[in-house]
């Protein structure tokens, strides 16, 4: 990608604009590093998007392990403050089309609040 591509990418994506502000959302948490929002459809009583501020398209483009770690960490403290985490919860990140990826820019959902279906 062109740097010039690279920056109509991040101009454009939807992400990108609820951490610029420029679209509102329902933010629980947020650092230098992350901000993490309710999603705006929610699949169980907590669901919760913990997104990086630098714009990452799928996890194919992840090269920080460092940033990979906050973002795990993040949910996990996240699920303690929300009082889900002695019940449980599950962490998941879609990879492109046929992973059920919508958003293009990576994003760590965290679900619980109720007993969640077996997926695997
Ligand atoms: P994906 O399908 O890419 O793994 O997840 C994208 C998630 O973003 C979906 O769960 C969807 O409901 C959520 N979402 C899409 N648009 C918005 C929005 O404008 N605001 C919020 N808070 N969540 C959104
Ligand atoms: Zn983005």
């Amino acid at each position: 990608m062109t740097d010039e591509a690279a920056d109509k990418a991040v101009d454009n994506c939807l992400f990108c604009k609820i951490v610029r502000k420029e679209i509102p959302a329902d933010v629980i948490y947020e650092d230098d590093t992350v901000i993490a929002f309710r999603d705006i459809t929610p699949q169980a009583p907590v669901h919760v998007l913990v997104v990086p501020r630098t714009h990452v398209s799928t996890v194919n483009d992840l090269e920080d392990p460092a940033l990979a770690g906050y973002l795990i960490m993040t949910a996990k403290k996240l699920a303690n403050e929300l009082g889900i985490d002695e019940s449980g919860y599950r962490l998941v990140m879609n990879c492109n089309e046929q992973g059920g990826q919508t958003v293009f820019h990576i994003h760590l959902h965290l679900l619980g609040g109720q007993q969640l279906g077996h997926l695997i």
